[in-house]
């Protein structure tokens, strides 16, 4: 054998098998279909700025281990999300909702009156829901009514939902929405996590460090060769679809997709003022746009670079062939994702790492946590 493992995927869960593996000693050989490493994650220098080709991402963690490690590898900004949402009145406000946002929606400015003027909205929504009969929430309208009330749902959240399930929100789940967390301080941080940020020159840096002389060979297909490469390695990491592996042998396990429409604009040097922007109508047919050069250049360094570039964002519902982003984690799914997880768990030689593999929606934190605990006894 030449090798001790055939690593299947170069994306984040791969890279982080063969980082650590190798490190240890272990003789490793990633493949990946596409023609290029770092999978979803992967960014490409066009015109001087880091475009993230599969979807915004922002490196966020609570987990000081996580962040110690990525920051050992390459160095992190100081990035933080702070998104804005394009609403059917017209105006602008400020996400998550925070006090920036019920000032933009109401005009209260402190947190008693902002959170009177929510409970105002939402007793209004939950009196009117039960003189028509309604007592618990039957779908994600009725939720998401009694949870935040109607300004908020009609203005923020209706058409935003609408359009990224495809689906009125009247007839989707009411589980959907467990939780709308508000904020009584003036932050529009998105997330709540201690650490957070973007690798300084694109995540594909991320990437290439993690594969320092590890082999590598792109635009093979694993499916294409199997029998081959199989005899090159004595265990393999596979990172692709679970289903797939088992030649989708009870059924195609279903995926969110979004499909992305890149612009160059050239005389252009800030398009939007921010890296992402919510468009929470119903006649703005994409769901949001993001600006990359925000996510590495800041303040008068914008200008810099004359140019910007935009991606606008469309949710589309999944078929097989497409690019499957988002795993479903509904009652179907779940089922189908036990049966092949079965047999996974039945092979000997194989170990199953990664978003698709595990069929998990996963951060890039959790992706690199989990496969740094799935590889341990490997070394
Ligand atoms: P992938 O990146 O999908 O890598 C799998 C690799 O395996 C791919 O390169 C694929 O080509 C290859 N492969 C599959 N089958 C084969 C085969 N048969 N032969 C050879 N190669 C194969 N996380 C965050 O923390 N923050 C964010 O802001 C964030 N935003 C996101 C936005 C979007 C639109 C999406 C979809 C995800 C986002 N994520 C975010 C999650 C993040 O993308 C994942 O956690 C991470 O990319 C998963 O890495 P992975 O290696 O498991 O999977």
């Amino acid at each position: 054998m030449k090798y001790d493992f055939l690593i299947v995927g170069a994306g984040l869960a791969g890279a982080t098998a063969a980082h650590e593996l190798t490190k240890a000693g272990r003789r490793c050989l990633v493949i990946d279909k596409r023609a290029h490493i770092g999978g979803n994650i992967y960014t490409e220098e066009v015109d001087g700025i880091n475009v993230h080709k599969y979807g915004a991402h922002i490196f966020h963690t609570s987990d000081k281990f996580i962040w110690d490690y990525v920051n050992s590898l390459v160095e992190f900004n100081r990035y933080t999300n702070c998104p804005v949402a394009q609403a059917p009145d017209g105006k602008l406000y400020n996400l998550p909702f925070n006090m920036n946002t019920f000032y933009q929606m109401w005009g209260v400015k402190t947190p008693e009156e902002a959170q009177a003027k929510i409970e105002e909205q939402r007793k209004e929504a939950v009196e009117k829901m039960s003189a028509e009969g309604i007592t618990e929430p039957r779908n994600l309208e009725e939720q998401a009514l009694s949870l935040i009330g109607r300004d908020i749902y009609e203005k923020l959240i209706k058409h935003y939902t609408e359009k990224q399930w495809g689906r009125p929100c009247s007839e989707l789940p009411a589980f959907i929405i467990r939780r709308l967390p508000v904020r009584l301080t003036f932050d529009n941080n998105y997330f709540n996590d201690s650490y957070q940020g973007i690798p300084i020159g694109g995540y594909t840096r991320l990437i290439e460090r993690m594969l320092e002389g590890v082999e590598v060979r792109l635009n093979v297909n694993y499916f294409e060769n199997k029998a081959e490469l199989d005899s090159l390695a004595d265990k393999i990491i596979y990172t692709g679809e679970i289903d797939r592996f088992y030649d989708y042998k009870f059924g195609h396990l279903q995926y969110r997709t979004v499909s992305f429409e890149t612009e160059t604009l050239n005389d252009t040097p800030n398009y939007q003022g921010n890296a992402v922007v919510n468009y929470t109508d119903s006649k703005t047919p994409f769901t949001r746009i993001i600006e990359h050069k925000h996510f590495e250049s800041f303040g008068n360094d914008l200008y810099v670079n004359p140019k910007t570039i935009i991606s606008r964002e469309y949710s589309k519902e999944w078929k097989p062939g497409d690019e499957p982003y988002y795993p479903v984690n509904d009652d179907r799914n779940s089922s189908l994702y036990a049966k092949y997880k079965a047999l996974a768990d039945e092979e000997t030689n194989v170990i199953f790492c990664g978003r698709l593999a595990e069929y998990r929606y996963y951060d890039m934190h959790q992706v690199i946590s989990a496969t740094l605990d799935k590889i341990s006894s490997l070394k």
